[in-house]
């Protein structure tokens, strides 16, 4: 029996290889469904302009706000930027009632926003917004701002939005349950803005910001050295990428104003979707599966195959299938457990059985599971699957199974990264000089040696090899999405401030020098020309 599981599970394993030749088409089509991306709309790869047309270095100063309005809770920070890299943050967290997710009007909503922004600011920077209160009580025009005094706030919103400037774009549909029908089509910056306003708050909202976005701006500020970061990578729930591309390759047409003297801008890839039309992803029956089973069939394929919401669920039904067959033993029956002889069962109600009922983390369990016995892993199936008293022989097919899908998961993130990079032309650029990758996201931050699968999987790609895969850096970026928005603030302020835009132009032109060391880094307080 055990050696019949034993081959079965290779079998299993066998349908999650990704080849050296695997990770070279896709990489093929990854580019070429970029490039689609970049001429036009309705693309797979949608490749979204940010408006967002250059990246920090480390030397940017100043205090900034940012707020994150994800699924769950609310976050407001302060960020003060100390301009060597290092910054300090200030934040609160609140959680959003239930009931303003369905709120009627979204002056519900976002005025209660906007209220979490007055306590925060009271709580946390009262001088600040005392002063502004006395000098807007004093000035002739009660209305009346001054710009020096105001807050620059990035708003970091994670549902699907049509942007048409660096702080302006309108909702397209709301999703994790929140549903206010009078939002859609409205821009959401106008909305924050309007509550803040009628609180009589010294903040703009400066910029709207994606999380990869945000990951990007982090990154590239946090990085060791004088290099900019190049991409901004989410592995998390789902996945994602923004990378700094070459404005003469955005051929498609950009809406509204930009800065155009930096000659880049930073693109959202919604690389997730990237291949819906399975011309090179792999597509196992399990992938089917759970595709077909899912809300949204035939979309996100890329995702379904990467991302910590679905690769539990691939490694269940690969294991289902395992169970189920009839030629081999697994989970049941007697097996030698450390205590002895004991029988292998399953709990009523184990998730084994149930969709989504196997969480990724488990595969991290799996992975950093390298003892003989894979005692911790046996102890993790009984506490999360319920499955008792489980052979070494039962766990190690598990194990195997999870390992391939996590191998392969690596290797697929190693194609989009890849194929970002290779387009960038950076590794040509110079002889070595890094190219830096920022990363946000459970998976790559806990899965075992996730990364070096990938630098791995970098090694094997024409147009890298291994000495490219060298001078690829994959850094976690932290804080993202309070640091990056509150970067991508600065940026939006420097942009309306044309004279500060041409000084950035001129520093990016002297980004050869600086990295060389031949000149001290330029970090200058915004000044008005
Ligand atoms: P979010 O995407 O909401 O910002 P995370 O980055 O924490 O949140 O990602 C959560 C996802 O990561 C979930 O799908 C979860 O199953 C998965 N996950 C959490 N911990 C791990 C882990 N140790 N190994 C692999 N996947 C994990
Ligand atoms: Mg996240």
């Amino acid at each position: 029996m055990a050696n019949s599981l034993g081959e079965e599970t290779k079998r299993i394993v066998a349908q999650f290889d990704y080849t050296d030749d695997d990770v070279n088409k896709g990489v093929r089509e990854f580019l070429r469904q970029m490039n689609e991306g970049l001429q036009k709309d309705g693309t797979s790869i949608s490749q979204i302009p940010t408006y967002v047309t250059g990246v920090p270095d480390g030397t940017e100063k100043g205090l900034y706000m940012a707020v994150d309005l994800g699924g769950t809770n609310f976050r407001v920070c302060s960020v003060h930027l100390n301009g060597d890299t290092t910054f300090n943050l200030t934040y609160s967290k609140v959680a959003i009632p239930k009931e303003l997710m369905v709120a009627k009007t979204s002056k519900e909503l976002f005025g209660f926003l906007a209220k979490q922004i007055e306590i925060f600011l009271k709580k946390h920077h009262e001088e600040h917004f005392e002063a502004h209160v006395h000098r807007r009580k004093s000035s002739k025009a009660p209305e009346g701002y001054e710009e020096e005094s105001m807050f620059q706030l990035g708003f970091t919103f994670s549902f699907p939005v049509q942007q048409f400037g660096i702080n302006k774009g309108s909702l397209i549909r709301w999703t994790k349950g929140f549903d206010i029908p009078d939002t859609i089509g409205k821009d959401v910056c106008a909305l924050l803005q309007d509550e803040i306003d009628l609180l009589h708050l010294p903040v703009k909202v400066a910029a709207l910001v994606n999380d990869t976005v945000g990951t990007l701006m982090a990154r590239s500020y946090a990085a060791p050295g004088k290099t900019t970061t190049l991409i901004g990578a989410i592995f998390g729930t789902g996945t994602n990428g923004a990378y700094v591309e070459k404005i003469t390759n955005l051929q498609k047409s950009v809406d509204g104003k930009y800065d155009k003297s930096t000659g880049e801008m930073v693109i959202n890839t919604e690389w997730g979707s990237f291949d819906n039309q399975l011309n090179v992803l792999p597509n196992t029956q399990y992938d089917a599966k759970l595709d077909q089973d899912s809300v949204n069939p035939g979309i996100q394929i890329f995702e379904k195959r990467v991302s910590g919401m679905f690769l539990g669920e691939i490694v269940r039904l690969a294991v289902v299938n395992l169970y189920e067959n009839t030629n081999v033993s697994l989970f049941k029956g007697a097996s030698n457990t450390n205590d002895g002889q004991s029988t292998t069962h399953i709990g009523d109600g184990s998730g084994l059985f149930q969709q989504w009922g196997l969480d990724s983390s488990l595969m991290s369990v799996a992975a950093a599971d390298t003892t003989p016995e894979l005692s911790t892993l046996r102890q993790e199936l009984d506490s999360q699957l319920q499955i008792r008293s489980a052979s070494v022989e039962d766990a190690q097919a598990f194990k195997d199974i999870a390992d391939a899908i996590g191998r392969r998961a690596a290797r697929l993130s190693a194609v989009a990264l890849g194929g970002i990079v290779i387009q960038s032309g950076r590794l040509k650029e110079t002889k070595d000089e890094l190219v830096d990758i920022g990363a946000d996201g459970s998976l790559v931050e806990y899965y075992p040696h996730f990364r070096e699968m990938i630098s791995e999987a970098f090694k094997a790609t024409e147009g890298i090899g291994a000495e490219g895969a060298e001078r690829i850096r994959i850094g976690i970026a932290t804080d993202g999405s309070g640091v990056g928005a509150a970067l991508i603030a600065l940026v939006a302020e420097r942009m309306e401030n044309k004279g500060i835009v041409d000084e950035l132009a001129g520093l990016k032109n002297d980004a050869a020098q600086k990295l060389a060391g031949a000149i001290p880094s330029a970090a200058k307080p915004a000044t008005l020309t």
